[in-house]
């Protein structure tokens, strides 16, 4: 479970340039190929490849990027060219199973090294005159030569909210979970919306029923392609389950011994579930 209001340490530090080092270190290297990404993986496990391991793989690379450092450690994300890898140690992984393979934190830098491929790839164009856009000096945007428009990596609020009515947990699922999985009503932030606002209205819209007392929880990147998932709790205050069909197949009131299978603890989704039964489970 994420520690409540803890602030988190700091071990990332995303740059534009690599800073200048006395000796040559190795590199991370974040290489992808539609949104799986390149590992290795031997006898002991699989694991990153590093700059030199990429290079040595003898595939090229479509379009490469700074990130900046993790630790020491300089991180670079690339986009596989087309080649065909032979090698048996290469294996290209979903980004949601990198948290069991990497960790908690190689497995966050990957999701940060996709979207920041993704708004390279995404931007080579201006969607407003169509000019090619050329990469700003002083800060990670593209500027168009045409007209001027800014394009900085894109980021999707959205909302996820816990709901509690006394010791019961309001879970729901959509059609499109993995059978017999439950999660927690979540959606995105709207334009000209508050993130509490959106919390209300979503809340509203997908299961009819009104919530008091929003709490701010903590937030995740979630690179799903590009959200933020901004986490909540709130009371029950009102209203009978009434579900919109479109967006949610079953919604119900658990206990904390009853809960379904939900999302695992890499998600915050998972954190704010664990967060309710710990506290019923074990109430002061
Ligand atoms: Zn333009």
């Amino acid at each position: 479970m994420r520690p409540y209001c803890k602030l988190p340490e700091l071990n990332f530090l995303p740059l534009l340039d690599p800073p200048e080092k006395t000796h040559i270190t190795p590199a991370y290297c974040f290489a992808f190929k539609e949104r799986r990404i390149l590992l290795i993986c031997e006898n002991d496990g699989c694991r990153l490849p590093t700059m030199e391991e990429f290079k040595s793989l003898g595939a090229g690379a479509l379009r490469e990027q700074y990130m900046g450092e993790y630790g020491n450690t300089s991180c670079f994300v690339m986009e596989v060219d087309g080649v065909a890898l032979n090698q048996e140690s290469v294996r290209f992984e979903e980004l949601r199973k990198l948290y069991d393979v990497l960790g908690e934190q190689l497995a966050a830098l990957a999701g940060r090294a996709i979207q920041l491929l993704e708004w390279d790839m995404r931007t080579a164009f201006c969607g407003r005159c169509g000019s090619g856009t050329f990469r700003r000096q002083q800060e990670r945007a593209k500027e168009c030569p045409g007209c001027g428009t800014l394009f900085f990596p894109k980021i999707s609020p959205a909302v996820i909210v816990l709901i509690e009515k006394e010791n019961e947990a309001l879970l729901a699922r959509s059609p499109g979970f993995p059978s017999g999985l439950y999660g927690l009503i979540a959606g995105f932030v709207e334009p000209g919306e508050s993130v509490e606002e959106a919390v209300v209205r979503e809340v509203m819209e997908e299961v009819g029923v009104s919530i008091r007392d929003l709490e701010y929880f903590g937030s995740q990147p979630w690179p799903y392609p590009d959200s933020l998932m901004i986490g909540f709790t709130a009371k029950y205050a009102g209203g009978e389950i009434r579900m919109d069909a479109k967006e949610i197949e079953d919604a119900r009131w658990f206990r904390h011994h009853e809960i379904p299978a939900v999302p695992s603890t890499s998600s915050i989704s998972g954190q704010l579930i664990t967060y309710f039964i710990e506290r019923h489970a074990h109430p002061e």
